[in-house]
């Protein structure tokens, strides 16, 4: 891994910031700063995301021959760290990020060529259908059937926590094909068109006040077995291959630097002469410093063409502590402001304040919802059995 800035480097930086200098509006800046659950609304990135596919930069990471852009791991650095210090937003991380390398690997060349043009126009919104009640950490012991009836399943069952259902087209969902063996053995891994008949979708509000997740029902859904990806029975290995790019697959560091700049300006505006949030703000720095190095080192590996690997759980784990802990640092530094609240969602389309009173206002739904960090794409307990298990050898 070469980190140097070359002369290159710094006119390809100069380049990216001319470009998000009139793709990211002042609107989407806001909707991204007003934004307290975790991934933005499509509406705020969809024309960010079209003007990216556009300059050929909508899906950076992929390989060049399904429309990546073949940059080196210090440009794919560079535009991340850039995207996030102008507040641009984010486009469906499930299938240009999640999806996407699942189909790259597992996919039919029918599917590659159907699915991934379309995740690169933002013409798809894909939601994640693996967790169910009672599957969880234990995904194995999901539920949700798919039996045989000719060139078709039919699905029956729910998910849950199904981030974005409510925004989304389609989902990629784990099934129960057999119950037969091993309970891994006996799962396959569908792409879903949620306006199938027999889907229902409910919303469920999150703690911070916002509707983010839903409950997903399945009575009796036709999906056609050429949306199967891989083989019957196989789809245990798809799952784990994309949570490694869930859990570790982009880079974080800009997005958290960002959080971090917005902390800053709220302590010097709040408690600018506490030593005490002094310190924990120069911990946070240290912490953030430690796992950019560590992002960039994975990004290093998945550009020459590797996954990201067990080390994909250290990220995660260690991330969302660094996230939790700024969001808890904000609460502590505003003090007793933390307890305005304001429940109706949007804040971008509720509120019409003075930008700092909206910033006060974004804390405690922040925080609450934060605290989700530690418990979605794996918990800090199963990631740290991974990693106790692939990285220590216990
Ligand atoms: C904001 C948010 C968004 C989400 N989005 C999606 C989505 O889009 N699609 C989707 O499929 N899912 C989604 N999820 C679900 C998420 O993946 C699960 O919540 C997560 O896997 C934990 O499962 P669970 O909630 O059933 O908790 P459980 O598995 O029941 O865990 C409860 C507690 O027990 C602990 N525990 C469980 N097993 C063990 C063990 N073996 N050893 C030690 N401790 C253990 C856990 O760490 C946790 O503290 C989302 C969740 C959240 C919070």
């Amino acid at each position: 891994m070469d980190l140097n800035i070359s002369p290159e480097d710094i006119a390809f930086r100069d380049e990216v910031r001319k470009f998000l200098d009139s793709a990211v509006t002042d609107d989407m800046r806001r909707g991204v700063e007003l934004t307290t659950a975790f991934i933005n609304d499509p509406e705020i990135s969809i024309d960010f995301h079209k003007a990216l596919h556009k300059k050929g930069w909508s899906v950076p990471a992929w390989p060049k021959e399904y429309g990546g852009t073949g940059w080196s791991a210090v440009q794919r650095y560079i535009f991340d760290t850039e995207c996030a210090r102008y507040g641009a937003p984010m486009f469906n991380g499930a299938g240009r990020a999640m999806l996407a390398p699942v189909l790259m690997k597992f996919g039919r060349p029918d599917q590659q060529e159907f699915y991934l043009p379309r995740i690169a126009a933002g013409e798809d919104h894909w939601a994640q259908g693996y967790s169910e009640p009672g599957a969880g950490s234990d995904l194995a012991s999901l539920k949700t059937k798919a039996e045989s009836d000719g060139d078709d399943y039919i699905v029956n069952g729910q998910k849950i926590w199904t981030t974005h259902a409510h925004k989304s087209n389609r989902i990629f969902a784990l099934v129960r094909t057999s119950s037969e063996g091993k309970r891994q053995e006996g799962i396959t891994f569908l792409l879903i068109d949620l306006d199938s008949p027999g889907i229902t979708i409910r919303p469920i509000v999150g703690n911070g006040g916002d509707h983010e997740f839903n409950e997903v029902f399945f009575d009796n859904v036709r999906v056609p077995k050429s949306n199967r990806v891989g083989e019957e029975n196989k789809g245990w290995d798809c799952a784990k291959y994309l949570l490694e790019f869930e859990r570790g697959g982009s880079l974080q560091a800009g997005r958290v630097r960002a959080q971090f700049t917005r902390l800053v300006k709220l302590i010097k505006a709040h408690s600018p002469d506490d030593p005490d949030i002094a310190v924990r703000m120069a911990e946070l720095g240290t912490d953030l410093d430690a796992m950019e190095m560590i992002d960039i080192s994975i990004l290093s590996a998945v550009q020459s063409g590797g996954n990201p690997g067990p080390i994909s759980s250290l990220v995660k784990l260690r991330w969302s502590q660094v996230r939790q802990q700024i969001a808890e640092l904000a609460m502590d530094t505003i003090g007793e402001e933390a307890l305005k609240w304001v429940g109706e969602r949007p804040l971008y389309e509720t509120l019409q304040l003075p930008p700092d009173e909206e910033e006060l206002l974004t804390q405690t739904p922040r925080y609450l919802n934060y605290r989700a960090y530690t418990i979605f794409g794996g918990s800090t307990e199963i990631q740290t059995t991974i990693l106790s298990k692939s990285m220590l050898g216990l």
